[in-house]
């Protein structure tokens, strides 16, 4: 009698679920269906690290807060999101870039803020790649004859993330950049380090300090790591995101 009754309301909350899920469903199930991606997204320094400083700043506590608004856009968009660290916390560069492979990450995102020379004007937002990587990746491929696609993406990813990012903060855009930061040559998967702004601008300092600016810029990267996702060949990919 008891099953009965408990099998009686379970029923009746599936239907009454279903219904909810026809009308609206997740964003991950519109957007990924089965395969739904990962991102791991690392906030640049931390603990004893603090990055660079300067017009009252600390670069730690910036790209923290950024990458976690990165995180909850990500999240927004149906991506599953694993931080390297979520709080004040020294990593080793090695251990950043192995939660990639850990999660069986889509891609990888590291987020900094850029420094230039005292009294220096440099302004504006450009993303690393690793060029040696993507050749590693395809020497390895052509010896072992098979696919060359695993470890490619570096120069795409960053090249969207840079598009969406300016695109959407107006920022100056320096480009993309070719050089072997260890967290982002390390990561089994696409990885970029997106260098979010110039800490040492006065102008663009000010910017950064704000909330709604620093929303922009995570809403910038979190846009181009979806596309980048979306476009990756055999539809729904997965993702991760990263800090120097
Ligand atoms: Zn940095």
């Amino acid at each position: 009698m008891a099953a009965f009754l408990a099998l009686g309301g379970s029923a009746y909350s599936l239907v009454w679920l279903e219904q909810r899920q026809a009308a609206e469903p997740p964003a991950s199930l519109r957007l990924w269906g089965e395969r739904v991606p990962l991102v791991v997204v690392d906030a640049g320094h931390g603990g004893h690290d603090g990055g660079a400083v300067a017009n009252g700043v600390v670069e730690k506590n910036l790209s923290l807060d950024i990458a976690k608004r990165l995180k909850r856009e990500l999240e927004a968009a149906g991506v599953r999101v694993v931080m390297t660290r979520s709080g004040d916390r020294f990593l080793t560069l090695d251990e950043r870039a192995a939660l990639a492979g850990v999660h069986g990450a889509a891609a990888f995102v590291s987020v900094h803020l850029n420094t230039s020379g005292e009294g220096s004007e440099a302004e504006g937002i450009e993303t690393y790649f690793s060029e040696s990587k993507g050749l590693s990746a395809r020497l390895m491929a052509v010896a072992g004859g098979g696919q060359e696609r695993a470890e490619e993406g570096g120069a795409e990813f960053a090249a969207t993330v840079q598009r969406l990012v300016c695109e959407t903060t107006r920022a100056v855009s320096r480009g993309t950049k070719a050089r072997d930061y260890a967290v982002v040559a390390r990561a089994a998967c696409p990885a970029v380090l997106v260098e979010c702004g110039f800490i040492t601008s006065e102008r663009e300092s000010v910017r950064l300090k704000q909330v709604s600016y620093r929303d922009q810029i995570a809403d910038g990267i979190a846009r181009g790591v979806v596309l980048f996702l979306q476009t990756q060949g055999g539809g729904p990919a997965v993702v991760a995101a990263v800090a120097k």
